[in-house]
């Protein structure tokens, strides 16, 4: 086991230049829920933690950091401004919280994001050895994990998001969507805070770039990428000790005092337009419009935090939020009374602590947010089971804290309705609704979240595989020709499309060449070989071209089989449930009449969708549509939807041509010599079934399973006649 190398924007730590006539910088570990969380991890092992320094190190502090193994990322100021306001903050953050109107794609800050990017991965292959874990976080560095995998074929990374992962209705909107998405593959397990996010992710994976993905899987040839909802804990036991501190006794005293019997209603953000702060002053407005009991019986203490001051947007909604402030409180506030208490300005952990134990009610209002650890850190020092949690339904948290009264934050009336509903609550029914949440909040911690993500890492990625090395078929001819020659019982399995054949623009005129026959011949009389042809194409037409042949024959992707001295074809595994054909044949209906050149292929116990004719980018469109539907549609159907070279094939579960080998295998076995071919995502399948010592050849580029690869079918077809001359 390598180390962790660990990877976030920033250090944990904030490096201060002295005061004016000191020399040098003072270094201060920072604090904080994620860091709370990755610091145990770090200080225990012995791994790296890479990040932005914030500013210059200079000689000593360079020292003190090495000494803590912490690895500052140097980016030059104009290279940061571009890549952290400029597209991290001014574009993926507004469009991952559905806010396009905020997005600003320029080209030129995308530039510098990708740069960084690259300096990260530059820094992080200074240290990175193949048996490292890496594990990088969030969306200033989504293209990291490419990067790295690009040089470091084998090595186990990991990414987390820390906001939402929007539809990919709205991730489409980017015009880098391709490049975002292409570089988070790099990674073996993506952590998300929601199922819901996960969703998202696997449908942009379909949607946008094609991939085929499922339950949580995408399947690269050669290479299987997790998406998992790991929602982030916070760090309880500080919480607590903050919240429980003799300063924050001091503090809760002097509010009290201040507040007298009046309810308190919390609010906690950054201030920033994604936590609906207009919203909840619209909804506080809207309770002490229509219910003036309220007028002098709650106060609504709102922190918000400066945020990204830097971005027009935020200094736009900093300006809002101060108006709705200064109205509501010109309008209820009297001498001595002031509705809301609005403090512009961060609090210390003790003074947090304090506004948690004294709030009545917490409301939190996102229009979007990634989790929101303000819900969860309310929850976890209310174990008093006197407050009440009301939370919007678009935070991630959301979904953790089932007992809290939900708000739409849109809805200012039904707002208005709920925090009245949270004022007038009972204790039994606070008590109710806070235990569960409490103890829920308690035990998954961020050290929980830790151990699970990381545990989680440690099993994925075993199926990696890089790209085989592309030989020429001499040298592979070289290698094989001696064990092929002297084997006793030795077996070649073919691919047919795309390996042995070149594909043509109408399937049914790929018939085998004069060529091919010749040498499917030649290999059909070789002594004691067993030569197989496995196939996605239908029985019939196998069994019409390769007639007479001395070869056995496999079918559609191993639902049929036909062994050379046989004449029937035998069905591999149970009969199909197929009532699921109609539908699908009335959806790709609809899909090639509205795509010029598609057409369906029939198969026994599939259905294709062919586009190869169609024009390019139209059949690669209509085709990612129709993968989205079928997915759609045929939820719980017991069918597999593959999408191969220009086609998508919708197929009975559970037949494979892995499967077909293991049974021939079973049946025929054992070989000493195994050789098989393929060139697109059905023939991985079978390599991965493979004996360790078998010789798998993948035709193309590209990541496979295959231990080599060659370049085209033609090779394979020298590849062959030189084998045949061998064993002749
Ligand atoms: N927080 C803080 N200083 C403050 C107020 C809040 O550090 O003055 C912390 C708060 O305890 C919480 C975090 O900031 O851990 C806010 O996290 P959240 O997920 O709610 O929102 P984010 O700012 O990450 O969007």
């Amino acid at each position: 086991m390598g180390r962790l190398i660990l990877i976030s924007n920033r250090l944990p730590v904030t490096i201060q230049d002295d005061a004016v006539g000191q020399n040098g910088q003072t270094v201060n570990r920072s604090s904080g829920g994620l860091v709370a969380g990755l610091d145990p991890l770090h200080l225990n092992g012995d791994g790296i933690w890479i990040g932005y320094p914030g500013t210059d190190p200079d000689e000593n502090t360079r020292k003190l950091l090495a000494g803590m193994r912490l690895d500052p990322v140097i980016i030059p100021d104009s290279e940061y401004t571009g890549y952290y306001e400029g597209f991290s903050n001014g574009a993926i953050w507004p469009l991952f919280h559905y806010l396009p109107e905020h997005c600003n794609f320029d080209p030129s800050a995308f530039a510098d994001y990708k740069r960084v990017n690259e300096r990260f991965a530059e820094k992080i292959l200074e240290h990175a050895k193949d048996d490292d874990t890496i594990w990088i976080h969030d969306y200033q560095l989504m293209l990291v994990p490419s990067m790295i995998r690009e040089k470091l074929p084998s090595a186990r990374i990991g990414f987390f998001l820390h906001i939402p992962f929007p539809s990919s209705e709205v991730l489409r909107v980017m015009p880098q969507r391709e490049e975002l998405l292409r570089g988070l593959l790099g990674a073996d397990l993506i952590g998300v805070h929601t199922f819901e996010y996960t969703d998202h992710l696997s449908r942009s994976f379909r949607r946008v770039l094609g991939h085929e993905s499922r339950q949580g899987v995408v399947n690269l040839s050669g290479r299987k990428v997790r998406i998992e909802a790991h929602p982030l804990g916070i760090d309880v036991e500080s919480q607590r000790k903050a919240a429980y501190s003799d300063e924050a006794e001091q503090i809760l005293i002097r509010y009290k005092r201040n507040i007298s019997d009046a309810q308190v209603i919390l609010g906690v953000d950054r201030l920033d337009y994604t936590k609906g702060l207009p919203n909840k002053l619209a909804a506080f407005k809207a309770l002490l419009d229509r219910e003036p009991r309220w007028r002098d019986g709650v106060v609504l203490i709102q922190i918000a935090v400066p945020s990204r001051e830097a971005i027009g947007s935020y200094r736009d909604q900093k300006s809002e939020v101060e108006r709705l402030v200064g109205e509501i409180n010109g309008l209820y506030g009297r001498p001595g009374k002031t509705p809301i208490q609005y403090i512009y300005d961060s609090v210390s952990p003790d003074e947090l602590g304090a506004l948690y134990r004294l709030a009545d009610v917490a409301l939190i209002t996102p229009i979007r947010d990634g989790l929101n650890l303000v819900a969860k850190e309310y929850v976890a020092i209310r174990d008093d089971g006197a407050g009440v949690l009301v939370l919007s339904e678009f935070a991630g948290a959301a979904t953790e804290l089932g007992e809290a009264l939900r708000i739409n934050p849109w809805d200012v009336q039904g707002t208005a309705d709920q925090i009245e509903r949270a004022l007038d609550m009972s204790f039994d029914e606070r008590n109710e609704r806070m235990a569960p949440m409490h103890r829920r909040v308690v035990e998954n911690d961020v050290h929980r979240w830790v151990d699970r993500f990381i545990r989680s890492l440690g099993s994925a990625g075993a199926e990696i595989s890089s790209t085989p090395p592309m030989l020429h078929s001499n040298v592979l001819a070289e290698t094989l020709a001696g064990s092929f020659a002297s084997a006793s019982k030795p077996l070649i399995m073919l691919d047919y499309d795309g390996s042995l054949r070149e594909f043509t623009p109408r399937y049914e005129d790929a018939k085998p060449t004069d060529e091919i026959l010749k040498l499917l011949k030649d290999l059909g009389s070789l002594n004691g070989a067993e030569i197989y042809i496995n196939s996605g194409r239908d029985r019939h037409t196998l069994g019409e071209w390769f007639k007479g042949l001395n070869i056995s024959l496999i079918a559609e992707h191993g639902s049929w089989a036909r062994n050379k001295e046989q004449s029937e074809w035998k069905r591999l595994g149970p009969p199909p449930d197929l009532s699921w054909k109609t539908e699908v044949r009335s959806i790709l209906s609809d899909f090639v009449s509205r795509t010029p050149g598609a057409r369906i292929e029939e198969k026994s116990s599939a259905l294709v969708w062919h586009f190869r004719e169609a024009e390019n980018d139209i059949g690669k469109w209509q085709s990612l549509d129709l993968t989205t539907h079928l997915e759609n549609t045929l939820v719980g159907a017991p069918v597999e939807i593959l999408t191969g070279s220009k086609i998508v094939e919708i197929r009975q579960q559970g037949l494979d041509k892995g499967r077909a080998y293991s049974i021939v295998e079973a049946e025929q076995g054992p070989f000493d010599f195994v050789m098989a071919t393929g060139d697109d995502r059905t023939d991985e399948d079978l390599f991965a079934q493979l004996p360790d010592d078998a010789f798998s050849i993948h035709i193309g580029q590209g990541g496979s399973l295959a231990t080599s690869s060659l370049s085209s079918p033609a090779s394979v077809r020298r590849l062959l006649a030189l084998l045949v001359q061998a064993r002749s």
